[in-house]
C-alpha cells in the first residue's frame, strides 16, 4: 500500500501513487539498464526492445498500432505536439476549434496561437459541462485545421460525445485531437471507436511516473515535430528517451489491463457512498458536473458561504487531500475557468472542491471523509456566518 494509513488522498485526478509494480519494474530496470536505445550494440538494443514492449502495452490497450504512439515528456507535451505538430504540417489552415474547458496544455497553447495570428474558436458547455455541438457545428470550417476537445474534463469529469465531434471536424475536413488524459485507465478507449486522429495520454495518471506521456498520431495524419534534434520516436519527437519512464509507463499498462472494470466498478460504489453521504449530511451542497455522462469517481461539490480553500485546509489537518476549483485568490480571474464555464458565479466556484478517488482508496477513506467534513463545514459556516436556512 503506497499511501500511509493515516492519510487519505482523494486527489487521484492530479496525480496517482505510483503502483509497487511500476515503481518495482522501473529500479529493476534502473538498476540493470543504463543502454541509449538508439545505440546499435547490445546493451542498447535491449533498451529498444524494452521501449517497444511498452509502446506495444500502450498501444494496445488504444486499439492502436505500436508504430501510432509517440512518447513525449508529459500529456502536457503530447498537447501541444498535437496541435502545433498539426498547424504546422497544414500552413494554408489558420484555425483551430477547441472548447471552454480545456486543461491548460490545450488552453494556453491556443492562446499563444491567437497572439501568433491564429483564430481559435471556443466552444461553450452547457451547466453539466457537455460541450455544445451545434456552436462546433458552424465553428469548424474549411480553414480549420484541427478540433481539439477533451474526453474527460479533469475538474468535473463530465465525459464528450468523442465519435460525434470527431465525426463534425472530419466532415469539414479538419483533423481531430482529443486529450484522453483523464479518461485513459478509468474508461474504456479505442481510437477507431472514437474515430480520432490523434489521442492524449499520460502516465502518472494511471499509476505509472510522472514525466511522461504519449501521443497518439493515427497513421497517415500530417503532423511535424515541433522539437527538433535526433531522429528519436521515428523523427517525430527529437531526444533521447526516458527509458525507465516508458518502461514504467508500459508496466502501468499492463497493470490496469487486468484490473481496468473490476477497479472501475469498486470506484463507482465507493464514490456513490461519498457523494450520497455528503449530499445528505451538509445543507446546501451543490454538486457539480453531468448526472450520468462522467468519470464516477470524479466528485465536484459547491459548498455556498466557504472559501475553499479553507475547506481544503481544515481537512487537511485531519489527513485528508483534495483539491479546490480555483488558485487561492479573492480574482475572479483566477478562479476556474471550468466552473465559471459552466454557469456558476465567481463566489460559488470559489467554494467549490474536487475529490478524485482512485485504485488505493478503501471504504474506510470514505468513512473518515464522511465523519470529517460535515463537522469542517458547519464550523466554518459558522465564523463565516453563513446561514444554510438562508
Ligand atoms: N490534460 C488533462 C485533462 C490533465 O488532467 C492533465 C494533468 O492534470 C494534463 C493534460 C497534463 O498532463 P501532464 O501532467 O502529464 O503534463
Amino acid at each position: 500500500m503506497p499511501v500511509s494509513e493515516h492519510m487519505v488522498y482523494l486527489d487521484n485526478n492530479a496525480t496517482t501513487p505510483v503502483d509497487p509494480a511500476v515503481a518495482e519494474r522501473m529500479a529493476a530496470f534502473l538498476r540493470e539498464q543504463f543502454g541509449n536505445p538508439s545505440s546499435l550494440y547490445p546493451i542498447g538494443r535491449k533498451a529498444k526492445e524494452a521501449l517497444t514492449e511498452s509502446r506495444e502495452a500502450v498501444a494496445g490497450f488504444l486499439g492502436a498500432h505500436r508504430s501510432e504512439v509517440t512518447f513525449t515528456s508529459s500529456g502536457t507535451e503530447a498537447d501541444n505536439f498535437a496541435i502545433l505538430g498539426v498547424l504546422e504540417a497544414h500552413p494554408d489552415k489558420t484555425e483551430i476549434v477547441t472548447s471552454a474547458i480545456e486543461h491548460p496544455a490545450v488552453i494556453e497553447t491556443a492562446r499563444a496561437l491567437e497572439k501568433k495570428g491564429i483564430t481559435v474558436r471556443y466552444a461553450p458547455v452547457d451547466g453539466t459541462g457537455l460541450v455544445d455541438l451545434d456552436f462546433l457545428r458552424s465553428a469548424v470550417t474549411p480553414r480549420t485545421a484541427l478540433v481539439s476537445v477533451m474526453h474527460a474534463n479533469n475538474e468535473l469529469g463530465t465525459i464528450q460525445p468523442i465519435e460525434e465531434i470527431a465525426r463534425i471536424a472530419r466532415d469539414k475536413g479538419a483533423l481531430f485531437h482529443t486529450d484522453a488524459v483523464q479518461s485513459f485507465g478509468k474508461i474504456p478507449i479505442d481510437v477507431d471507436r472514437l474515430g480520432v486522429d490523434l489521442l492524449t495520454i499520460s502516465a502518472h495518471k494511471i499509476y505509472g511516473p510522472k514525466g511522461i506521456g504519449a501521443l497518439y498520431v493515427r497513421r497517415g495524419t500530417d503532423i511535424l515535430p515541433f522539437i527538433h534534434g535526433g531522429h528519436q520516436e521515428r523523427g517525430l519527437r527529437a531526444g533521447t528517451e526516458n527509458t525507465a519512464g516508458i518502461v514504467g509507463f508500459g508496466e502501468a499498462v499492463r497493470v490496469l489491463t487486468g484490473r481496468m472494470k473490476k477497479d472501475r466498478e469498486r470506484l463507482e460504489k465507493l464514490a456513490e457512498r461519498l457523494k450520497a453521504g455528503i449530499e445528505s449530511r451538509v445543507p446546501k451542497v451543490r454538486f457539480n458536473g453531468h448526472p450520468e455522462r462522467r468519470i464516477k469517481s470524479t466528485l465536484n461539490f459547491a459548498f455556498p458561504g466557504l472559501e475553499a480553500e479553507a475547506i481544503l485546509l481544515a481537512l487537511a489537518t485531519k489527513g485528508i487531500s483534495v483539491s479546490t476549483g480555483s488558485a487561492c485568490s479573492a480574482d475572479s480571474e483566477e478562479v476556474s475557468h471550468v466552473l465559471l464555464a459552466i454557469g456558476l458565479r465567481p463566489e460559488i466556484a470559489r467554494s467549490c472542491i474536487r475529490m478524485s478517488l482512485g485504485r488505493f482508496n478503501t471504504d474506510e477513506d470514505v468513512t473518515t471523509v464522511l465523519a470529517e467534513l460535515p463537522e469542517i463545514i458547519d464550523k466554518l459556516r459558522k465564523i463565516s456566518s453563513f446561514d444554510p436556512a438562508d
